[in-house]
């Protein structure tokens, strides 16, 4: 039997050892044979062990060391496993997706500490992706789903939401966990929109304006976005100037970004 070294804090680790939840979280990929898949953080193989019944073609990114050396001996075993030392923030996915037919999936229990930032590098790709399910701290996945008007409506869920369909899948408790980790967790799916439903023109102010515009919750849009859209302009969008951020839909972000870029 493998020994492993013990669980590494800095890098997020807390293995999953739950067989039920491990199968309901690879389901939610639906994996068929001819299925390119990619896994962020195979760790003990949780869920990787699965997806190598699953799939021909899987690809794994795992930054720890004496992991990468693990799953190289594995390779031995399997000619469709590719094994990538590297962390997923520096990872560059077209090296993956530029050499396959196929839209890729997506899957990993994300290391907590690093989950908006892999969201938003996993994004750049979404053009290239079929569908992706991740693991992250529940309140975390709350937000990505929200709906406006709600405290947890806020950046996360507007970035994601105009590029992605987002589904809160089911919580995960910690026991489910080895270490269990002090927060529960939560299944997320995100599939690209084939049809971007309110396009955006330039990528940066959208980035900027909704940042901003959320910058303070209890502040107005006038307020929040001086200097970037005048009262005036908010107005002309049909968009109230005296409401709060979280009261706006993606559509009403992406039409207030999408004046503000006329003027860059
Ligand atoms: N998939 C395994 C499971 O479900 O049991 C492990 C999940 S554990 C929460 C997170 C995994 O991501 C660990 O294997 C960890 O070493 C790896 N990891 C941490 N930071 C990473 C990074 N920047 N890039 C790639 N992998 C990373």
């Amino acid at each position: 039997m493998t020994q492993f070294a013990a669980p590494r804090k800095s890098l997020g680790q807390n293995f999953l050892q739950d067989p039920n939840i491990i199968n309901k979280i690879v389901a939610a990929l639906s994996v068929g044979a001819e299925d390119v898949v990619l896994e962020i953080g195979p760790g003990r193989g949780a869920l990787t062990e699965r997806l190598l019944d699953l799939t021909k073609d899987l690809h794994l990114v795992e930054f720890d060391r004496d992991l990468v050396e693990y799953w190289q001996t594995r390779q031995e075993s399997f000619s469709g496993l590719v094994v990538h030392g590297a962390d997923i923030l520096r990872f560059d996915l077209s090296q993956i997706t530029q050499i396959i037919d196929a839209p890729l999936k997506i899957i990993g229990n994300l290391p907590y500490n690093i989950s908006s930032p892999v969201l938003f590098h996993l994004m750049k790709y979404a053009d290239d992706v079929d569908c992706q399910v991740v693991m992250l701290q529940k309140e975390v996945v709350q937000r990505m789903s929200a709906s406006p008007g709600g405290k947890d409506y806020g950046r996360l869920s507007v970035m994601l939401q105009q590029r992605y369909d987002i589904e809160y899948l089911f919580t995960v408790p910690p026991g489910a966990f080895f270490p269990p980790p002090k927060v529960e967790s939560a299944i997320a799916r995100l599939t690209p929109l084939t049809k971007i439903n309110h396009p955006v023109e330039d990528n940066i102010v959208f980035e900027k304006v909704v940042k901003q515009a959320f910058s303070q919750r209890r502040k107005t849009l006038r307020n929040t976005l001086k200097g970037i859209l005048s009262a005036d302009q908010i107005e002309s969008l049909s968009i109230n100037p005296t409401a709060r951020a979280e009261t706006l839909s993606v559509k009403d972000f992406v039409a207030l970004a999408n004046l503000a870029a006329k003027d860059v």
